[in-house]
């Protein structure tokens, strides 16, 4: 099944060098959720081809511009393409205040219900659910109330090994069949047991953190994901910018994903100061190896 995230923007503050602010995709079997929705979110929309009629869930980190601004415009496009299903809004207290009113004083006439859920919560929180993948939220530490998201599947995975699928000739049905655990009898009367077919993949997870400071107390939340998204604003000579905004060092978004025991990392959120983003990734990588940048346009897969 298809879990990955594809990133929209990844600059902070403002767009440079051809870099949007922040914006990503989640596509889990096809159903598209969107996290954060910075200015420009539209454009890359098109650009990477995603389809935004699947776009059923969004999830805002934090009110500063750069995470919410693009979030307007896109919700008054989907009124102008006739959207009639409804689309569901995660963010800090004040999104609804927000966006409504951004709405209301433009005359959008908006063509389809816009269901909110405000957080203002200090620990970490299911705010979603379908059958087969759970969303949390959980606060992170910036200049003003934020959340980082983690979504991961609800069950392990299980599939049937492709060397028995071929030793044994087994039919769909039977794939079907042995997959709800029922035994497989071979046509030379051998009764196989499903532990020998079955290959089980622990449950696969993704984290997404921005902005937040350097915050070894959001590791409880995030250990062991698959895929970890952390912001890396500035390089490390820089830190004291970082202390004072509240943002990461490079070095420290290798540092969280090293004692957070994650898979892969991928960093994004860089400053507009930085044309080229390379030397942040190879200071992440100096606490972390696994580290790649949030390039606009590319797909992580998860797990
Ligand atoms: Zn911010």
């Amino acid at each position: 099944m298809k879990f990955e995230v594809t990133i929209l923007g990844n600059n902070s503050a403002f767009p440079a060098y051809g870099r949007f602010p922040t914006s990503q995709v989640v596509n889990y079997d096809d159903h598209l959720y969107m996290i954060d929705c910075g200015e420009g979110t539209q454009i890359r929309l098109s650009k990477f081809r995603i389809k935004r009629s699947r776009i059923d869930h969004i999830f805002i980190s934090h009110l500063h511009g750069d995470h919410v601004f693009g979030l307007p415009g896109l919700l008054n496009s989907y009124a102008h393409m006739g959207r009639t299903k409804p689309m569901h809004i995660y963010g800090p207290k004040g999104i609804r205040m927000l966006i409504d009113t951004v709405l209301r004083l433009s005359s959008s006439i908006v063509s389809y219900e816009i269901l909110y859920k405000e957080l203002d919560h200090t620990d970490r929180i299911k705010l979603f659910e379908s059958n087969s993948l759970r969303v949390y939220s959980f606060p992170m530490k910036h200049r003003v109330p934020t959340y980082g998201y983690l979504f991961e599947e609800r069950r392990e995975r299980v599939k049937v090994r492709k060397e028995a699928i071929e030793k044994y000739d087994l039919s769909i049905a039977d794939i079907r069949a042995i997959k709800a655990g029922q035994e497989h009898i071979t046509v030379e009367g051998v009764q196989m047991k499903t532990g020998e077919l079955l290959i089980r993949t622990p449950r696969r997870s993704y984290a997404f953190c921005s902005d937040t400071s350097f915050d070894p107390d959001l590791v409880k939340w995030i250990h062991g994901v698959d895929l970890l998204y952390h912001e890396a604003t500035f390089l490390h000579e820089l830190e004291d910018k970082a202390i004072f905004s509240k943002h990461s060092t490079a070095l420290q978004a290798g540092m969280i994903a090293r004692l957070a025991e994650v898979e892969k990392l991928i960093i994004g959120h860089f400053s507009s100061r930085y044309k080229n983003i390379r030397p942040l990734v190879e200071e992440a990588r100096e606490s972390f190896p696994e580290v790649e940048a949030a390039e606009e346009g590319k797909t992580f897969s998860i797990g």
